[in-house]
């Protein structure tokens, strides 16, 4: 038996009692199947969108095209599409055109994988011309029909395929892995910014060391990676990839720590390409790319002068990110922790004692260094900068008197 929220047998019962049918499909069945809340409910119907429009006149139209709308029921948010066809497909990428079609059969072959293909309506039953009942026990990903044409339709479904099998610990079944290596290819016609959002929720999820696994294993890693970075790979970052693939699942899950572990795989200006030409946000891009850029310089680190300096410069927030980076390395590469929690301790003894890190910090600011005659510009940003140095090497200097000491001394 497959269990729908009530809301969501009212709303196909709501079409069905008008005369026509309407299941529940796609990912919400195969989560509700394997027990797993869905995230979001899809329904689809032969009404037509007056019909629905009619039964549900709150609904909002979330695509014109495909006549998608959304309707909601209490707490439950459902989108709803007339069965259909997909088109011509053009440079392998999903069809500029759609077609509708009266059987639900119909409807169920365009979708990607057999475990994706099961409709169910309280009223109606299970429709599961694919198997795919039989596959979600098997724990198996399997494409519908030749997976080498669905492949070449839409090549997204080969990171679709690949995600699938990192979310849910699922196998994929031998013909449909060939059928990935054969076309994974086609992945230079898809956007770069599918491409991020399939890898991301990959290598997040629980079982995204498998999903390393098949990027390396299926040729797409270069997808992910470029042309200019994958023709510089060498053995090692060969070796610290498959390492990773085996070890990821011990990361936490945050997107940003294991997009680090990732990108620390590779030489420095290989990552820092690849980081740029993925087009994560703004935000996440700075934190990859100083993963990169600091980790090796912050695990050198062994006194409080240094460590003070590599904060002033990035900022605590990079810092704490870069910190917990480390901590990642090391739990998930079983790695001696001595030296970062040696850092930890001197970064603790540096905020209890109070010491001076920023030029905010200073005894002194601007306007004292004006007073005492230094030129307002350069001059300032010079001599503050020159304080915090001494400040961070001896930290009992940050008092006013004695940074206008040395203030005097440097002004002539
Ligand atoms: P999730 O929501 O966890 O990403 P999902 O399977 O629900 O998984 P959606 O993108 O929400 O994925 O799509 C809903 C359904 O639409 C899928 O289950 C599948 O039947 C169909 N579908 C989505 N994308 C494709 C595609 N690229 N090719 C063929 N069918 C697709
Ligand atoms: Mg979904």
């Amino acid at each position: 038996m497959i269990r729908l929220p009530k809301e969501i047998a009212h709303m196909i019962k709501t079409i069905e009692d008008a005369g026509y049918e309407a299941y529940a499909v796609g990912g919400c069945v195969r989560d509700s199947i394997l027990g797993i809340p869905p995230e979001d409910w899809d329904l689809t119907s032969n009404a037509s969108r007056e019909t629905l429009e009619a039964l549900f006149p709150d609904a909002a139209i979330v695509n014109k095209k495909l006549g998608v709308m959304r309707i909601t029921e209490g707490e439950v948010k459902a989108d709803i599409a007339a069965y259909r066809i997909d088109g011509e497909y053009e440079d392998y990428r999903r069809p500029e055109t759609v077609a509708f079609t009266e059987k639900i059969d119909e409807d169920l072959r365009r979708r990607d994988f057999t475990m994706n293909a099961i409709a169910v309506s309280p009223g109606r039953g299970v429709v599961d011309p694919f198997l795919g009942r039989a596959d979600i026990e098997g724990k198996l990903i399997r494409g519908i029909g030749d997976p080498r044409l669905r492949f070449e339709e839409d090549a997204l479904r080969i990171l679709r395929g690949i995600r699938f099998a990192a979310q849910l610990d699922f196998e994929i079944d031998g013909e449909t892995l060939r059928a990935m290596k054969e076309k994974a290819k086609l992945l230079k016609y898809i956007s770069m910014e599918r491409i991020r959002e399939e890898f991301t929720k990959t290598i997040t999820a629980s079982y995204g060391g498998k999903g390393l696994g098949l990027f390396l294993e299926t040729g797409v890693l270069v997808y992910i990676l470029g042309e200019d970075c994958i023709n510089h790979i060498g053995v090692a970052a060969r070796e610290k990839l498959g390492l990773l693939a085996e070890k990821i699942d011990q990361a936490e899950k945050e997107p940003n720590l294991r997009l680090a572990l990732f990108y620390l795989c590779f030489e420095k200006d290989c990552a820092l390409a690849a980081i740029d030409r993925l087009g994560y946000s703004n935000e996440r891009k700075i934190l990859l790319r100083n993963a990169v850029g600091l980790t090796d310089e912050l695990d050198g680190i062994r006194e409080k002068k240094s460590l003070k300096r590599l904060i002033s410069r990035v900022g605590l927030e990079i810092y704490r990110y870069l910190t917990e980076v480390s901590k990642q390395q090391c739990r998930v590469y079983r790695l001696d922790e001595t030296a970062l929690l040696d850092r930890i301790q001197l970064f603790d003894s540096i905020q209890e004692n109070g010491e001076a890190i920023f030029i905010e910090d200073l005894a002194v600011d601007g306007n004292d260094l004006i007073q005492i005659g230094i030129k307002e510009g350069v001059a300032i940003g010079k001599a503050l900068n020159h304080m915090l140095a001494t400040v961070h090497q001896c930290p009992e200097k940050n008092k006013k008197d004695q940074l206008l000491k040395i203030a005097e001394r440097i002004k002539i």
